[in-house]
């Protein structure tokens, strides 16, 4: 709605604008100010908007438009509340319009190009939008916002190289280094290289990922898993210790990929975890790890808790242990809470998720997503 407002208000403005600048020569329009044509949609647009009627706001401003149909600036408004209210083919219509005159300025005609790219965005039809980026970077290379939302665009695609190629740019036009945004888009290209089994070029970009940021944890994942698909333990071992002493906020997260392989996790990863452990006990590390050996056996993780010498200190810990160790039969209370628990929060923007993502959600920043802690809010 916000959105909306500012653009009703935007349009409203610039309309009111130039009719103060070329007033009516006429002096008895006083009276009948709400018969002028060219006044009263407007107005009535302004009213309907400060008695919250956006909508009826909307239908006084396409009045308004038409009546003006030269003002290039009242129709980008309009494009944008139509956007703002979801009527995306509506918004295309409008700046598809505009971007056919041939007498548009130069610095509309960029406005409009931007607005058309972002119409398909918003609607999904996210080649489409790619492409009106690409014609509007053309014309301007070093559009911020186009180079951002098409580094958004790749990232939603996992086109992961050639978003790096857009960070690029964005660090060249802003002067300013992105190694972090980098190094996760390397371990991305690693994992789907992981995934397609091209080993090699896993490892390496895992490793260019590590060059530029130690502590990022996905690119760690890739080469623990290249060690581990080779039954090369010794090196599963220099990975796990060197990710717990570069990353131990995201350490708990390699448990999976250690349990996956049980012969490893059974003849070395559990000492080597033990050792970790023991040399810096954490209460995140203790439970993740009674929650995954829980998943196959509720006695092995009683034992496990019992060698750690784990004891929860706040209600969330106290929950989540209950949630291991509740039988069928009893009321299932904390597993349900489990189920439904926030277990990340993004520094960035505070929004809060049950599986990590690397990539936050909402804001999109990378690696600001911390293990929520202590007791429940
Ligand atoms: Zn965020």
């Amino acid at each position: 709605m916000n959105t909306l407002l500012l653009a009703i208000t935007a349009a409203a403005l610039v309309t009111l604008a130039a009719l103060l600048v070329f007033p009516r020569h006429d002096e008895e329009t006083k009276v009948e100010e709400r018969e002028d044509a060219r006044v009263s949609p407007l107005l009535r647009g302004i009213n309907y908007l400060l008695s919250d009627q956006p909508d009826r706001a909307l239908q006084e401003m396409v009045q308004v438009a038409r009546l003006r149909s030269e003002a290039a600036d009242v129709y980008m408004a309009l494009g944008e509340m139509f956007r703002s209210r979801g009527e995306y083919g509506r918004a295309v219509r409008i700046h598809q319009n505009l971007l056919a005159r041939p007498d548009l300025p130069e610095p509309m005609r960029l406005q409009a190009h931007y607005a058309l790219a972002v119409d398909f965005q918003a609607g999904g039809l996210l080649d489409r939008a790619l492409k009106q980026y690409r014609k509007l970077l053309e014309l301007a290379p070093d559009h911020v916002p186009a180079l951002e939302a098409s580094l958004r665009i790749r990232e939603q695609s996992h086109e992961w190289l050639e978003a790096e190629a857009l960070l690029s740019r964005l660090e060249q036009v802003k002067n300013t280094s992105y190694h972090l945004h980098r190094a996760f888009l390397f371990a991305q290209v690693a994992e789907q290289a992981l995934r397609d089994g091209r080993e090699e070029e896993a490892k390496d970009y895992a490793h260019r990922a590590i060059d530029l940021e130690p502590a990022c944890a996905p690119a760690w994942f890739v080469l623990l898993d290249l060690a581990l698909r080779r039954r090369d333990w010794d090196e599963a071992d220099r990975i796990v210790h060197g990710l717990a002493e570069r990353n131990r906020e995201h350490f708990p997260l390699v448990l999976p990929h250690m349990m996956r392989h049980d012969d490893y996790y059974q003849e070395r990863g559990r000492s080597c975890l033990m050792e970790i452990w023991q040399r810096a006990p954490d209460e995140e590390l203790a439970l993740s790890w009674i929650e995954l050996v829980g998943e196959r056996d509720a006695d092995a993780a009683a034992r496990l808790q019992c060698e750690l010498g784990f004891q929860p200190e706040n209600l969330r810990a106290r929950l989540r242990l209950e949630a291991v160790f509740e039988k069928e039969g009893d009321r299932l209370f904390a597993r349900a809470w489990r189920r439904q628990v926030t277990n990340y929060i993004c520094e960035m923007c505070g929004v809060g998720v049950r599986e990590l993502r690397w990539q936050c959600p909402q804001c999109h920043e990378w690696g600001t997503m911390h293990p929520q802690k202590g007791d429940i809010a």
